[in-house]
């Protein structure tokens, strides 16, 4: 049984301590090891093979960025694809945009989804139940090569290239992922914190920028994720995507009318803004 500390595993050579007032559920499914514990600071947060993923204090920010972001860049979302997202905040997040018809979730590990319901339910808020939702259990990499739906933006909601997610940072999933959006879409992801895995982003962005016209990321800062800023990758072929005024994101987002805590039309516009060390592990060495 876990002690009274939780570590996280994700850095070789530093770690993340959590003090565990409660364990609400830790046990093995086929894919990984899954915890849900409850800490004051935090409040319940989620493990998986000891990777903090998401807690109840601080998923609002990950959430309202890798949703509303794409979704107001786009201006006119039908058809929203999850991959991953098993705590189900993804879902509840981009379904409060109305103009959504339908959004399709794909997550590999059915226990995950489970235990989030039960013992996370103040990240999906029933999201789950909405329905719009099409939530489909199989590795996504499996389902964007094979389905024959299009969407005009695929969220990678994943876990980090370890374990069963190390497929979704691949050149033919991306290529895949690109495949299934319609013309227009856009692609973001998940892609770790540049300060302490900047070869993630890299590694993304190495394959994003033969596969869209517009390939980059954009930053948050989400505390439980620690070394810094987050990235979220963005990739559209569409260049007005990222050509709105302030003005034109002002009036989508009050057209919106949705009910944020972190997100707003200064903030989206803000965080493409890279500092330095950002853009040098970006630009690839074509560009250097
Ligand atoms: N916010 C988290 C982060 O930034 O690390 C991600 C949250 S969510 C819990 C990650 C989800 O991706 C998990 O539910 C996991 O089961 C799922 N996942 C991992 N690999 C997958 C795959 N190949 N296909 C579909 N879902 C996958």
């Amino acid at each position: 049984m876990m002690s009274d500390w939780i570590e996280e595993t994700l850095h070789p050579d530093f770690r993340f301590k959590m003090k565990v007032e409660e364990v609400l559920f830790e046990g093995r499914s086929e894919n990984q090891h899954v915890a849900v514990v409850n800490n004051k600071t935090f409040g319940r947060t989620l493990y998986l093979d000891g990777v903090l993923q998401t807690s109840e204090r601080d998923e609002f920010i990950y959430h309202e960025m890798l949703t509303h972001v794409p979704i107001l860049s786009h201006g006119s979302v039908r058809d929203i694809l999850i991959i991953g997202g098993g705590d189900g905040g993804m879902l509840e997040e981009a379904l409060k945009h109305q103009t959504i018809e339908r959004a399709t979730m794909v997550e590999i590990d059915p226990s995950v989804v489970e235990m989030c319901r039960r013992h996370l339910p103040s990240i999906s808020k029933g999201a789950f139940d909405d329905p719009r939702v099409d939530l489909v259990f199989a590795d996504g990499v499996d389902f964007v090569k094979t389905t024959d739906k299009r969407f005009d933006v695929v969220i990678i909601d994943s876990t980090d290239p370890i374990g069963p997610g190390e497929v979704l940072f691949t050149e033919s999933f991306y290529a895949a992922a690109k495949g299934v959006l319609k013309d227009g879409g856009i692609l973001v992801t998940q892609n770790g914190v540049p300060f302490v895995q900047s070869d993630e982003l890299a590694q993304t962005m190495r394959l994003f920028k033969p596969l869209f016209a517009d390939a980059t990321c954009y930053l948050a800062t989400v505390p439980g994720y620690v070394g810094g800023p987050m990235a979220f990758g963005f990739g559209s072929d569409a260049l007005r995507h990222r050509q709105l005024s302030l003005e034109t994101l002002e009036a989508r987002f009050a057209d919106a009318a949705i009910d944020v805590r972190y997100y707003t039309p200064a903030v989206h516009l803000a965080a493409f803004a890279l500092p330095g060390y950002v853009l040098k592990t970006i630009e690839g060495p074509e560009d250097a």
